[in-house]
This record gives C-alpha cells, structure tokens and sequence, in this order.
C-alpha cells in the first residue's frame, strides 16, 4: 500500500502530552475519532495533532486498545513479509537461547507477544504440538501466515488455534479453539524441563497447557532448598513441587489449588517422576493459609504462585492488598531461615512494587527477610523495554528470619 493511502489517526491534544508514541498500545481516550468510519482491521499511521508522523500499527473500533503499534519506521509496510520477518526474528532468539544454555528444550515459547513485536500473540511449542493463542484482532488476520510458518519452519504433528472467549469478545471477534493442523493428542504430551518429566493436556475445551515461563524460576528455587518440608500455593500442574522433589531434595511437599484439573494434573506428574512425598489439598488459597498459621503449622519453604491479580490499572491496589495478605500468611508460616519463593504474574504491578509489598508483609508480621534473587520470567519470555506489562512476572526468592 502507498504510504499516502494509509489512514491517519490523530493523537488528541491531551494525549499528545503526555503520550511518546513508544508504547504497542493507544487506547481509545488518546485518539480523535476517525472522521469517516475505519474498517476493522485496517493498517493506519498514527499522527501527533501536527500532523508529525509517529508509528504504523492496526486499528480496531472494537477494542479499549484501539491501535496495536508494530512499527516505529514510516518505511516499514506491515504486510506479509514483515509479518515473516518478525516470526523469524523470534524463532533466532529461541535458537540462540538453547545454544547459549548449551541444551534443547523441547517445550518453550516460540512467540511472546509484545515481547517479540507481535501484540496479541503468543505460540507455547510441547513437543510435537504448537498452541496459538491470539488475543488481538490484528494478529487474527494474520492467523493463516501464521499456521503456515510453522508447519513450514518447524515438525508437526498438529497445531491448536484459540482465540479465547475473554478476549475475543473485547476484539469484537468470535471466540475460536480448534486443531487446524492435524490431529489433537490422544493423551496428555509429555516433555522435559530441566530433568522433571512433564505432562500436558492439550485437549480442546480444557484448561490447557503449561507455565513455562517460571521454568528457570523452579530451578533456582530448588537449588537453594536443602530438603525438608516445602509448601506449594497455587501448585498448577505441580511444576515448583516436583522440582522441589527432584532438585530441592524435599522430604515432603504439599500442594495446594482451587482446581481438580490442577490437581489430577499434579498427581499424574508426581507419577510420572516416581515423587511418592506429594500430597495435594483443593482449597482456596486465602483459606487454606489462614487456617496454617491457626494451626502454627511451619513449613521449610514455601512457594506462592497466584494467578494474575490486576487486569486493569483500577485492580492494581485490591491487588497489592492480596499479595500482601498472601505474603504475611506464608511468610508467618516460614520457620526460621526458611525459604519464600513469592510470584506475581500482574503486568500491571511493578517489579517495584511487588518486592515492597512482600518487604512490608514480612515487616507487619515482625520478620526480616534477606533477599537472594529477584527475577523474572525465563528467556524464551522476553520483554519489550517499551511495555512496561510485558515484564508481568515477578518472582522473589529470600529467606526469612
Ligand atoms: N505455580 C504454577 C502456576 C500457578 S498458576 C506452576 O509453576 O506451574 C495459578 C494457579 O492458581 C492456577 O492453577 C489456579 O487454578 C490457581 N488458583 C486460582 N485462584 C486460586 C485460589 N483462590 N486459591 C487457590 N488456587 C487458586
């Protein structure tokens, strides 16, 4: 497309204040309304109220974020071959990473969204199986490109597509989740993370998948454990229990979650490792907390992992709220010289924040803690230095006295 064909979307005055343009999202309050109606979908430039050029990205009247920027150069056209250009910049970190860590992982995040200059999309690879999940319009109409690259780059035997139903309604698009390649596993895939035997439903229609952004996380931590007892809240599929149990040398683990699936999926992992110390309790984790600290139960770590707290900017202070709730129940549950290992996966709570939150649990409940890492989600996750959210994950380790 000619350059003078692009339409143009006008920064308005306010937002021009305060607003650099360096930043994947603009939502709707930031911009005049188009003054003839825009297709969804359709490349636009954003423009300051001068007239001044400042990116190119896809506009959306269905959605709080009304432009998605992809390109910061008024030379780059966002059409196939930039699309292409970008796949193939992510798929070159990846490999880079596994030769830097000397090994091949074979489940990992191949794109990550606006980590890797493509807002609203995400591929997890497990094994011979690749799920997409879009979550913008704007990478929706790229979907058919997208499936291609991978069966084209990469071995498999089938790739789920979703766009699920939260964030399509917000898109203005129709949810979707289906295997467009292949067929879906018959059983759980099961893959490798740093020595722990893992296994994945992939099945349609189910909560699916697996956090592999705290890969390097749930090694880290268990190298600081020295056995004993660890506590896992929020468990998942088990992934800091089983390598607490493998690594960590604990004696006894107990995992905690409010979902069966979560659970079954721990107990089937705790199988497949020969852990035979794993017991798991279905309970919220509010709950479950305030009634160890009732019962002065002590534990020599604990692991927090909650879900995401803080969707929206209006969340963020209920959410420092819970944490901090959260982190003076576990850390009370601490023996002396035990070990926190506290996560925030809220975009939206500054690493920042979240390490003074745990610091002023710690201190209401009358205890030090020494701070041993500070770190964030693994290198298959990068996160793009112009959206702040994109450094959701948080993880604390210390010990506490
Ligand atoms: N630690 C996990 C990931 C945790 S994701 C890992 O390493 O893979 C967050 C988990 O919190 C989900 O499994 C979800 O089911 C669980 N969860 C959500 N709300 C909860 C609540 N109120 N109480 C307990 N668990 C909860």
């Amino acid at each position: 497309m000619l350059r003078s064909r692009i339409p143009q979307i006008v920064l308005n005055k306010k937002a021009a204040g305060r607003f650099d343009g360096k930043h994947p999202w603009v939502y709707a309050p930031a911009i005049v309304a188009p003054a003839s109606p825009l297709d969804a979908g359709a490349v636009v430039d954003l423009v300051y109220p001068d007239g001044s050029w400042i990116a190119r990205g896809i506009y959306n009247p269905s959605s709080r974020i009304r432009v998605r920027l992809y390109a910061w150069d008024p030379e780059t056209m966002l059409d196939g071959q930039w699309f292409a250009s970008r796949l193939a910049r992510a798929a070159e970190l990846r490999q880079r990473w596994m030769t830097a860590e000397n090994t091949h992982f074979d489940a990992y995040r191949l794109v990550n969204s606006e980590g890797d200059g493509l807002s609203g999309v995400i591929i997890d690879r497990f094994g011979p199986y690749a799920v997409v999940h879009i979550s913008a319009l704007a990478m929706w109409q790229y979907r058919e490109a997208l499936v291609e690259w991978l069966c084209q780059e990469h071995q498999l035997r089938g790739v789920l597509l979703r766009f699920d139903a939260q964030f399509a309604s917000q898109e203005g698009v129709e949810a979707f989740e289906q295997w467009v390649v292949g067929e879906p596993p018959s059983g759980p895939v099961v893959f490798e993370e740093h020595g722990v035997r893992v296994a994945v439903s992939l099945a349609s229609g189910q909560k699916t998948g697996y956090y592999l952004d705290q890969r390097a996380n749930r090694l880290r931590a268990a190298r600081w454990m020295r056995g004993g007892s660890v506590l896992d809240v929020c468990c998942y599929a088990g992934g800091f229990s089983m390598a607490a149990a493998v690594h960590g040398r604990a004696e006894q683990v107990v995992a905690v979650d409010s979902s069966r699936l979560a659970l079954e999926a721990a107990q089937r992992n705790a199988e497949l490792n020969e852990v035979g110390c794993l017991v798991t309790h279905r309970a919220d984790c509010f709950d479950f907390l305030q009634r160890c600290v009732q019962d002065s139960r002590c534990f020599d770590t604990v692991v927090l992992d909650p879900p995401k707290m803080a969707g929206h900017r209006q969340q963020v202070g209920a959410a420092i709220r819970a944490y901090h709730r959260l982190n003076s129940l576990v850390i009370q549950l601490l023996r002396p010289g035990g070990l926190l290992v506290s996560c925030s996966c809220s975009g939206r709570v500054s690493r920042e924040e979240f390490v003074g939150v745990v610091a002023a649990a710690a201190k209401g409940v009358g205890r030090e803690l020494q701070v041993l890492e500070i770190r964030g989600a693994d290198c298959d996750h990068p996160v793009h230095s112009w959206c702040p959210e994109s450094e959701y994950l948080k993880c604390v380790i210390a010990r506490a006295w």
